[in-house]
């Protein structure tokens, strides 16, 4: 009985950091089993090129459909799965699928540049397969390397690693563009921008978000969008909700723009068919 009292007592005192834990570790297993069930999946959120008014490029953002917690972001399970190591066989399937997608956008396109973006984390970077198995999805699905961009992370390039900067020099060789996500959240050394042939720069929606009531986060924004493009990199901006948002962005330049002012993420069948009516009222 004492024993019984003591783990019910433990339990009503069970201190939040050990639930935390204990959660975590939870979602670590559910994730495992997670990617056989077909709980995952890949939506895509389209990136629009400003001088053109056309969508040019969607990201693959991940998405989880827990059968007990609903919807999990990614923001609360990705860094689960880089601790745990997982993130090495998931994202291998998420660059698989977001390669699927952009085959198929292909398949329903009108020839006009196309490119799936896809997120991919520096422990990623630590597996010597990441080059060849993203290298046999695209040969196996008959995508061109030049339809996907890899989106990294500021962090990867403050790395000397040598075996990190040739995997990316051959991602880039192989034909794949390379996106600098989140930029100006980090460290926005500008060294690294020239030492690693970044081709795009994406301006952190934390600049973007007052940009037309705060004039130091449209100086900001305008000064990454100058100096990215004096480095021969193209801009998108992330987390573009408004007119007057997207409008002060064309005035400093800036080349895409993504964000729920144009659509929120999406299964990739939904996009597709968006882009078909898009299409349709183009023609029309
Ligand atoms: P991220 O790569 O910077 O992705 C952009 C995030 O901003 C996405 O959140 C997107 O839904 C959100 N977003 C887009 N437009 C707007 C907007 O107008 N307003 C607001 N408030 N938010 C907007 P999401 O999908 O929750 O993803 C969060 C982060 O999780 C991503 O940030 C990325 O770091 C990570 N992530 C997502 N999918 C993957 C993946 O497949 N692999 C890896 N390694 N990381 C991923
Ligand atoms: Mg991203
Ligand atoms: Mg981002
Ligand atoms: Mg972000």
């Amino acid at each position: 009985a004492a024993k019984e009292e003591g783990r019910n007592a433990y339990r009503f005192f069970t201190p939040p950091m050990h639930q935390q834990a204990k959660s975590r570790l939870l979602l670590a297993n559910d994730l495992r089993q997670a990617l056989a069930d077909g709980q995952l999946q890949i939506w895509l959120q389209p990136i629009v090129d400003l001088s053109t008014g056309r969508v040019c490029k969607a990201e693959a953002l991940l998405r989880w459909q827990h059968p007990v917690h609903g919807m999990v972001p990614p923001g609360q399970f990705i860094p689960i799965a880089e601790e745990t190591g997982i993130i090495v066989e998931l994202g291998n399937w998420i660059f698989r699928q977001a390669a699927a997608a952009a085959r198929q956008w292909l398949e329903q396109g009108d020839g006009a540049p196309c490119q799936v973006s896809v997120n991919v984390s520096p422990r990623q970077f630590v597996s010597d397969t990441l080059v060849d198995t993203c290298l046999a999805a695209l040969r196996e699905l008959d995508v061109p390397p030049h339809s996907m961009v890899i989106e990294i992370t500021e962090g990867l390039l403050l790395t000397d690693r040598a075996d990190i900067v040739d995997k990316l020099a051959r991602l880039r060789s192989a034909g794949m563009q390379l996106a600098l996500d989140d930029f100006g959240t980090g460290y926005s050394a500008m060294a690294y921008l020239k030492k690693f042939n970044i081709d795009y720069l994406k301006v952190d929606r934390s600049f973007v978000r007052d940009l037309d009531a705060d004039p130091s986060d449209k100086a900001i924004a305008e000064a990454i969008i100058v100096m990215a493009h004096k480095l021969g990199l193209k801009t998108i901006a992330e987390g573009v909700e408004t007119v007057a948002q997207r409008d002060l962005l064309a005035l400093v330049g800036c080349d895409m723009v993504q964000g729920y002012l144009y659509a929120r993420p999406m299964p990739v069948a939904e996009f597709l068919a968006s882009l078909r009516s898009e299409g349709a009222a183009v023609a029309a």
